[in-house]
């Protein structure tokens, strides 16, 4: 005779965690809080957003304009996430401290895959589109899930930040026309123009100290065992960049 127990793994009660990569960008914390919210409203198990660390000033300009709730801090997963949603990214040199892979049980993203691997079958959802908030946004409409206005004005921010008002070369015609959609939603007649004053709060540089800089937009790399790192700075004027850019070289 044979018997075959089936147990639930003791994680079965956990909440899922929807968190983005480590120095957070506004694509990172707005699709998981998007995505935590469309779970939610899908039903199933209970979602909730997290970020990996603090957030930037775009992003705080965003939720505050649009009144959301800044999502709970996670900087170290030790003896916690056991059931975790990656979005924005699926390299483990960025994802948040401690987290064990094999928790992960989807991952929704517009990067390259670096190295991810699983012992078990996950969602895995990668698009070459330029906002994970694009891909998030279609998945409302998939799944015939209303978009609120509050999520409405989130995802079209993210999509204007992470695209560079859809100038960026990862931009696709799928995140223009998302943009549209979503603009009319959130109520916003201009994208154009509430875009150029979103970036206006991320590229505000003149008080950040050069170590923020440097580090504000870090991703880390692992090239087959060779240790990088890329990080950016965008200025809506490059004059800006002058005063900082002794202090920045040395950092
Ligand atoms: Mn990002
Ligand atoms: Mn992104």
């Amino acid at each position: 005779v044979m018997l075959l127990l089936f147990t639930a793994p003791a994680f079965a009660s956990e909440k899922l965690m929807v968190i983005g990569h480590k120095n957070p960008d506004t694509d990172s914390v707005i699709s998981a809080i998007a995505y935590a919210n469309l779970k939610n409203l899908m039903g199933g198990k209970e979602a909730f957003p997290a970020v990996a660390g603090p957030i930037n000033s775009e992003t705080r300009f965003v939720l505050d304009h649009f009144k959301v709730p800044y999502p709970e801090i996670i900087t170290d997963c030790k003896d916690q996430c056991k059931q975790v949603i990656l979005v924005d990214h699926n390299e483990m040199a960025q994802t948040v401290d401690n987290l064990n892979m094999e928790n992960v049980v989807e991952v929704l993203d517009h990067h390259r895959i670096g190295g991810f691997t699983s012992s078990k079958a996950i969602a895995f959802l990668d698009e070459p589109v330029g906002a994970t908030a694009s891909i998030v946004a279609n998945l409302y409409e998939q799944n015939k899930i209303p978009i609120s206005r509050e999520m409405a004005g989130l995802m079209l921010s993210a999509i204007l930040s992470d695209t560079v008002l859809l100038k960026s070369p990862t931009s696709t015609s799928r995140d223009a026309d998302t943009v549209v959609k979503l603009a009319e939603i959130a109520g916003i007649d201009d994208p154009k123009t509430f875009g150029i004053e979103l970036l206006r709060a991320k590229s505000n540089i003149a008080s950040r100290s050069a170590c923020d800089l440097v580090t504000g937009d870090l991703k880390k790399f692992n090239f087959s065992g060779t240790k990088a790192a890329v990080g950016q700075i965008e200025v809506m004027d490059l004059n800006d960049l002058a005063s900082k850019r002794a202090s920045i070289l040395e950092e």
